[in-house]
């Protein structure tokens, strides 16, 4: 038997998030985000699963032109545009939407000669401070966009620095709007929180990411709440078994020592597949479907659960490390990130599986 980790992409929990996204957006269009390889889960193997989006939205170009391969008539949208002439020249040719954020893709756009006219999306920066023209430049920059023979159609495009928080999405909708009211051009807003919580957002387009892979980007509204599903599973299965008495300890740097007699189960999973190095004693997952907590360091290929709950369980017990059962929001929390990364972040020696059951 090979080396037993593995993560299970459940393409029926994806169309059961994708229908939760099209049922909130109304009457918006989804734009599906699948930017970093669908955060992670395979951007072939997610395809299948999306055809209720109404479009797509992507970093990399190549990936643009492989959801354009599967997907030919549908909206694909680069979300940072282009870097050079030739990804301009690509767009066009194969009908790609480009996001225009910042004066040097602006002249780019301007002075290119072009197969034929793209749709652009001029970003605004109303709080961010990442990407994205001044409100108060805007108005020039549509106006001289809206002349060009290389310009198909403008529309307006921001992104909430806060729309999981406190701050909401209001103090950046209100220049947002202003804008796009007296120039009157579509909007497109709205990422997984904004398009869950703030129906104001959701203008002509939404950007749903996370929520389609079943994560809640809320911390204190959880998945099950908002009916996603999680739709990667990582898992494994538990190797060896050892024994401890009091005082023993476990692992590099013996940060963890047995206060009692233990029996605990070493788990084929390690960073070295993606599990976070940083998650500390005390991390969740499940063995046989009870909770069970981490003990020690996380190593390359290996790490340690606690056997406590679950005294029947041993070698070749299996392991969630997340996905089914444990949300992946839960295990990031944990390990002080979020569930974007570790879901981003598993690497290749870790074999995918889809299951799509009727
Ligand atoms: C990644 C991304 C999204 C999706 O955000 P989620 O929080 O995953 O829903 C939307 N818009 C832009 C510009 C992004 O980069």
């Amino acid at each position: 038997m090979p080396r037993p980790i593995e993560a299970i992409i459940d393409l029926q929990a994806l169309r059961n998030n994708v229908a939760v996204a099209r049922r909130h957006a109304g009457a918006s269009g989804v734009f599906a985000v699948v930017k970093a390889d669908a955060y992670g889960h395979g951007l072939e193997r997610v395809l299948p699963a999306l055809e209720m989006a109404d479009g797509f939205a992507v970093v990399e170009l190549d990936a643009a032109l492989r959801v354009r391969a599967d997907a030919p008539s549908k909206p694909i949208l680069l979300l940072e545009g282009f870097f050079d002439e030739q990804e301009l020249i690509d767009i066009s040719t194969h009908r790609l939407s480009a996001v225009v954020h910042e004066r040097s893709q602006f002249d780019m756009l301007l002075a290119a000669t072009l197969p034929q006219p793209i749709d652009v999306f001029v970003k605004i920066n109303t709080g961010m401070n990442r990407l994205g023209f001044r409100v108060g430049d805007a108005a020039e920059v549509v106006a001289d966009l809206r002349t060009c023979g290389n310009v198909r159609q403008v529309m307006a495009m921001t992104h909430f620095a806060d729309a999981d928080g406190a701050r909401g999405v209001d103090w950046q909708m209100r220049p947002l709007l202003q804008l796009t009211d007296s120039l009157d051009l579509k909007i497109c807003a709205a990422n997984s929180a904004a398009l869950l919580r703030y129906p104001q957002s959701h203008g002509a387009w939404v950007r749903p990411g996370i929520m389609l892979y079943g994560a809640s980007p809320f911390e204190d509204v959880t998945a099950q709440r908002l009916g996603i599903r999680p739709v990667m599973t990582l898992r494994s299965r538990i190797i060896a078994v050892q024994t401890l008495a009091p005082g023993d300890s476990v692992g590099y740097g013996c940060t963890y020592v047995a206060d009692r007699a233990m029996r605990i189960g070493i788990v084929a999973a390690g960073y070295g597949d993606g599990y976070p190095r940083h998650a500390p004693s005390g991390t969740p997952a499940l063995v046989s479907g009870e909770r069970v907590q981490t003990v020690g360091r996380v190593s390359m290929d290996t790490l340690v659960v606690d056997l406590a709950p679950v005294p029947r369980a041993g070698v070749d017990s299996e392991i969630t490390l997340w996905g089914e059962g444990l949300p992946v929001e839960q295990v990031a929390g944990a390990a002080g990130t979020v569930s974007y990364e570790l879901l981003t972040r598993v690497t290749p020696r870790v074999p995918f599986r889809v299951r799509d059951d009727g």
